[in-house]
């Protein structure tokens, strides 16, 4: 997908244009590829942005660390302002004011949309804000709550010691057939 000069919007049939993708993020590790299909219109003063996506990403649980994997599904849609002021530097000595919620949501109508940025964001407020592998979870097995948030909070050590204590059984078994 590449990157969208915003008036070239203007020519596309139905001042629409349209991706069915395929695509691969760096910075979001999903074990197949996000499927998709995205629409960007052009509405005069904004753009029309839709997206219906669907991947599974390989998260890590909060819990006992393991690594598991979830279904993502985006169906989305969202205005873009497109704002003759966005983008551009402020005048030095000009007060202006200035809503940050809605300048993160303009662009320059002679400005680029990023399709990628965009669905990677999209996909990225939709990941859950508490991961847990599910119900087997080994570390959410004491019925105590103080206990387990614990036991969360030493996953890491306890992986470790296990790590260990195979070891200093190998150093046993080494040194029990060196003698
Ligand atoms: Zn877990």
């Amino acid at each position: 997908m590449n990157t969208i000069f915003i008036p070239h919007l203007l020519k596309a049939p139905k001042r629409t244009l349209y991706w069915d993708f395929k695509q691969s993020f760096r910075d979001l590790p999903t074990l197949t590829p996000v499927r998709g299909e995205l629409w960007v219109t052009h509405r005069g003063n904004f753009l029309e942005v839709r997206a219906k996506a669907e991947t599974i990403v390989t998260l890590t649980c909060d819990r006992c660390l393991n690594q598991y994997n979830q279904r993502l599904m985006l169906d989305d849609s969202e205005i873009i302002l497109l704002d003759s002021k966005a983008n551009l530097p402020g005048i030095p000595g000009e007060e202006k004011e200035v809503n940050l919620e809605d300048m993160e949501e303009a662009l320059s109508p002679q400005g680029h949309f990023e399709p990628e940025s965009w669905i990677y964001e999209q996909l990225c407020l939709t990941l859950p804000v508490q991961q847990n592998c599910g119900e087997d979870c080994p570390g959410a097995g004491l019925s105590n709550d103080d206990e387990k948030e614990d036991l969360a909070a030493q996953g890491a050590d306890i992986k470790v010691d296990a790590r260990w204590s195979a070891l200093a059984d190998l150093k046993k078994q080494l040194g029990a057939n060196g003698n």
